[in-house]
């Protein structure tokens, strides 16, 4: 006869975890040191084992009665004292509970799914790029040459990652979402209309209305025939679904250089409903978003033959958006964490 102490004892602590009243622990200890128990058994088999071995298992059976003696001893002290603190109940039914307060989507997770849920609804796809680009991406592709005295404000971090494209230089956080125009036309022939929201970087000094770190909303459609009008339309039902039926809207010519032409969305400040109010700072219009036709050297860097497709493009800030429909005066808010304000959307 062999015994296995290790097993043994495993099997003991698991048993003597599941104890829960005084009939358990007394099935407990007589199954382990009564009369007939294993502690006996092991005692009683000394004498058929060879004399070397009885040494060994007499100390493991010595060790087995101990163990089980002082879980026994212990477990009877505390249920006894649980039951001399409230004999009828083993549960304070009256303790207050740990309170888990139930969690919601951020406000600028909200704005996000609000704006992509409506393009989704009018037939656009959403798709997502990296946070990190090539400056071919970011720039080049999008007809902002190195030269360029816009690329000033934009350029941005820049990360000790080589880029695959230009040897000797590196890539950088994006500083907006329109590089990933790009990625998609270079994985999708036309007709296609996608949204794609996500965070760019800029080298912005922190204040009310400035963050290094924002959240940008990027649409595009490109077909063999999009016209101007198709934009002003689309932007159109956006922005009365969005912001009310009520609004009017304005497009002012603008400048971007990926866009030919290129206009700024205003839309009439619904607080005053144009009147002039702080929140419009006395203008009566709300500028809400740029847009333009896709100019026509960037769907040749996408790769796309030239003259065949034409496209329309917008963007727009998701902070701004949130700040200017819940009426929020900060963007430093959105980040701090600060749960009282969080909680109020
Ligand atoms: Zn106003």
């Amino acid at each position: 006869m062999s015994w296995n102490f290790q097993e043994i004892q495993e099997t003991i602590r698991r048993e003597a975890a599941q104890i829960a009243d005084l009939k358990d622990l007394e099935a407990f200890r007589v199954k382990y040191l009564g009369r007939k128990g294993l502690v006996q058994d092991i005692y009683a088999s000394l004498a058929t084992l060879p004399h070397e071995q009885r040494p060994v298992v007499g100390k493991g059976a010595n060790d087995l009665k101990n163990d089980v003696s002082s879980i026994v001893e212990e477990r009877t002290k505390a249920i006894k004292a649980r039951q001399a603190r409230d004999p009828g109940e083993d549960i304070d039914v009256t303790t207050p509970g740990v309170t888990v307060p139930p969690g919601h989507r951020h406000i600028l997770t909200q704005t996000v799914d609000d704006i992509c849920g409506m393009f989704e609804r009018l037939g656009f796809v959403v798709q997502e790029g990296p946070e990190i680009e090539t400056e071919f991406n970011n720039f080049t592709a999008l007809n902002i040459p190195v030269d360029h005295p816009s690329r000033d404000a934009f350029d941005t971090f820049y990360l000790e990652l080589p880029d695959p494209d230009r040897p000797g230089r590196y890539q950088l956080l994006r500083s907006h979402t329109s590089p990933a125009q790009i990625r998609v036309m270079q994985k999708y022939q036309p007709p296609f209309g996608v949204i794609v929201p996500g965070r760019v970087y800029r080298p912005d000094a922190v204040d009310a209305s400035h963050s290094f770190m924002f959240h940008q909303i990027e649409g595009l459609l490109v077909n063999e025939d999009v016209k101007f009008s198709d934009l002003k339309g689309l932007l159109t039902v956006f922005c009365r679904r969005f912001f009310g039926e009520k609004i009017k809207m304005r497009f002012r010519p603008h400048f971007f250089p990926f866009t030919e032409p290129s206009a700024e969305v205003d839309i009439s400040c619904y607080i005053c409903d144009g009147k002039g109010c702080s929140v419009c700072r006395r203008k009566g219009w709300l500028e809400i978003m740029g847009c333009g036709m896709v100019h026509p050297k960037v769907f040749v860097a996408a790769g796309y033959p030239a003259g065949k497709y034409t496209g329309l493009a917008f963007g727009l800030g998701v902070e701004r958006i949130a700040m200017l429909k819940h009426g929020i005066q900060d963007i430093r808010l959105f980040f701090e964490n600060d749960v009282r304000f969080l909680e109020q959307f």
